[in-house]
């Protein structure tokens, strides 16, 4: 880039790469000239929303000419009530994304600090950098989160300290008494996120709602998402949970109607039917089984995981598999930006689309022999 703004560019954004997200199924229809692809590639909920849901948006009709609660009062009262909290602990965003997003710009700036896991999310590094902060990135151990490398790399510079339980890509989570313990041992002038984008799916005994926590670390930061197992991604709606006065700062930075209407009645919706989340909970754990024997089967290793996706090792680059994926019609996601360079990521589909991407996977992994 050479035009002459680029020298004022705000600090960050220079060494900054646009998120990549999942291929679109219209994108490869479009390019590749396949018909019917599946896409196992953004970890979305392969049944859909609820049926309850999508008679409600329906309602919502007549009433786009309308600018949206910007507060949200009914979305945040009822999450409130489900999390035990009160309603003004509740960030409303745009995806957890914007709640992220929100926490980054109030919390980092330059000569702030980032820390999180290698093979952690991508956009904490994203928000982080478009701050100006430093990252500080502690090396993972058996591809999750090592807590005590946490601990070591805690500063006077570290602004926000961001866990994903369970963690994008690598499926790995973290126990109650583990993470509860690492908390405790944060100062209270740190920020500490923990996103559990993917909590409904883990069946864990042991596996904490960090959300009960706020009442003890005024400087928690608890994300939640519809985007995941409440099968609502399109409609860009998430949220976090933390102390007022944490809240009361997201707030300065959120967007005014950050959560369009529908998204907030569909979330509302989506909230009631807990027979649909159990459903789609039930699918997921006969596809992670599925594609754990699969890739057994196939001789390939894998990172057992507890959200409603699996990361493989296919044993080679996967960029040249992930194409050759692409012209068998399956859409799955390469993780080289997330430093497993031999890895994919595959959401969790519908039985049948779980058995077709084993299927083209073992057609294209013997042709690459
Ligand atoms: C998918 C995901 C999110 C949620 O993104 P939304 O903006 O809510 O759609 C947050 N964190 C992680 C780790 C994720 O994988």
């Amino acid at each position: 880039m050479s035009n002459a703004f680029v020298q004022h560019i705000a600090p960050g954004i220079d060494k900054l790469s646009p998120y990549a997200p999942g291929k679109p199924i219209s994108e490869l229809e479009r390019e590749l000239g396949i018909t019917q692809p599946i896409k196992l590639a953004s970890n979305e909920n392969p049944l859909g929303p609820s049926q309850q849901v999508k008679q409600v948006l329906l309602d919502q009709l007549d009433g786009l000419a309308r600018y949206p609660d910007g507060n949200a009062h009914a979305l945040r009262t009822a999450l409130a009530e489900k999390h035990q909290v009160k309603p003004d602990c509740v960030t409303i965003g745009s995806g957890s994304n914007d709640v992220l997003d929100m926490i980054a710009r109030v919390f980092l700036h330059p000569g702030r600090e980032s820390l999180f896991s290698q093979h952690g999310f991508a956009v904490y590094p994203l928000s982080s950098m478009a701050t100006g902060a430093t990252l500080n990135i502690a090396p993972a151990k058996n591809f999750g989160h090592d807590l005590e490398a946490f601990q070591s790399r805690i500063n006077a510079h570290t602004g926000v300290i961001w866990i994903a339980n369970p963690n994008n890509p690598t499926g790995t989570w973290l126990d109650h008494n583990t993470l509860y313990d690492f908390v405790k041992t944060v100062p209270p002038d740190v920020i500490v996120v923990i996103d559990e984008a993917y909590f409904e799916y883990v069946q864990k005994a042991d596996y904490p709602d960090a959300s009960q926590w706020l009442d003890e670390f005024p400087n928690l930061i608890v994300t939640r998402t519809f985007s995941k197992a409440y099968g609502l991604a399109a409609l860009r709606i998430g949220y976090g949970l933390s102390h007022p006065d944490v809240a009361d700062l997201l707030n300065r930075v959120r967007l005014p109607f950050n959560a369009n209407s529908c998204a907030q009645e569909a979330a509302l919706a989506a909230l009631t039917d807990q027979d649909h989340i159990q459903q789609s909970i039930a699918l997921n754990h006969q596809g992670l089984t599925q594609f754990a024997q699969g890739f057994e089967a196939l001789g390939l290793t894998y990172l057992p995981s507890v959200g409603n996706f699996i990361t493989v090792n296919v044993g080679h680059p996967a960029d040249p598999v992930d194409a050759a994926l692409l012209r068998e019609g399956v859409i799955t996601r390469p993780v080289e930006n997330y430093g497993l360079a031999d890895c994919l990521r595959i959401s969790i589909g519908l039985p049948e689309e779980n058995d077709r991407c084993l299927n083209a996977l073992k057609k294209v992994l013997a042709s690459a022999d």
